[in-house]
């Protein structure tokens, strides 16, 4: 099973990420994540994505779509993936389109995290504190900034996947465990595509 979990920053993606891996033997790749062991690891691009990820801007296309492209490829991903981060623009999408196919792979489900923008600011405090400050983009100038890349380069897909009939929603305001209960919801009723 393949599927893309979509939602601004602090959305909860990753959390459900993690449950679904747990639950259903998939892969978590998170864009987000890969970036920042780039960065930690001191390789050529992660000097090059730094100033970026920390801006809250966005890494190009091309760099997105041929590292999400190694990584699927990779055989703990065979069971199946979930794409947390990426895409993050139309073009990725497409890109995606194309790259799946040549594959010989598919989409299962795609599905939006919905929550209230303002509750977002709340939820990137706490898991700063959480995490000690790990995440030079967690505060709320950069979320702001985040949340704007949001609006204007990612919200865009959510038309391209509802066009092709595969997008769904779930509210992502309920707890974790009910967010969990919903996308499992969904995924019983699977649109491949
Ligand atoms: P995330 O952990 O998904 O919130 O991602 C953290 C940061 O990594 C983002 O603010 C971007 O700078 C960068 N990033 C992650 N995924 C992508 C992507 N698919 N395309 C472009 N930039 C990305």
């Amino acid at each position: 099973m393949n599927l893309i979990l979509l939602g601004p920053p602090g959305a909860g993606k990753g959390t459900q990420a993690k449950l679904l891996e747990e639950k259903h033997g998939l892969k978590q790749l998170s864009t987000g994540d890969m970036l920042r062991a780039a960065v930690a690891s001191g390789s050529d691009l992660g000097r090059k994505v730094q100033a970026i990820l920390d801006a809250g801007h966005l890494v190009s296309d091309d760099v997105m779509i041929s590292m999400i492209s190694d990584r699927i490829d990779q055989p703990d991903c065979r069971n199946g993936f979930i794409l947390d981060g990426f895409p993050r623009t139309v073009a990725q999408a497409e890109a995606l389109d194309h790259m799946l196919e040549e594959k010989g792979l598919a989409l299962d489900a795609v599905i939006e995290i919905r929550v209230d923008e303002e509750a977002l600011f709340g939820r990137i405090e706490t898991r700063a504190k959480e995490n000690g400050g790990l995440r030079a983009d967690d505060n709320a100038d950069v979320l702001r900034k985040r949340l704007q890349v949001y609006r204007d380069q990612t919200a865009p897909i959510l038309p391209y996947y509802r066009d092709r009939g595969v997008l769904q929603g779930v509210d992502g305001m309920a707890s974790i465990e009910n967010v969990s209960g919903q996308i499992e919801a969904i995924l019983k009723v699977p649109s491949t595509v």
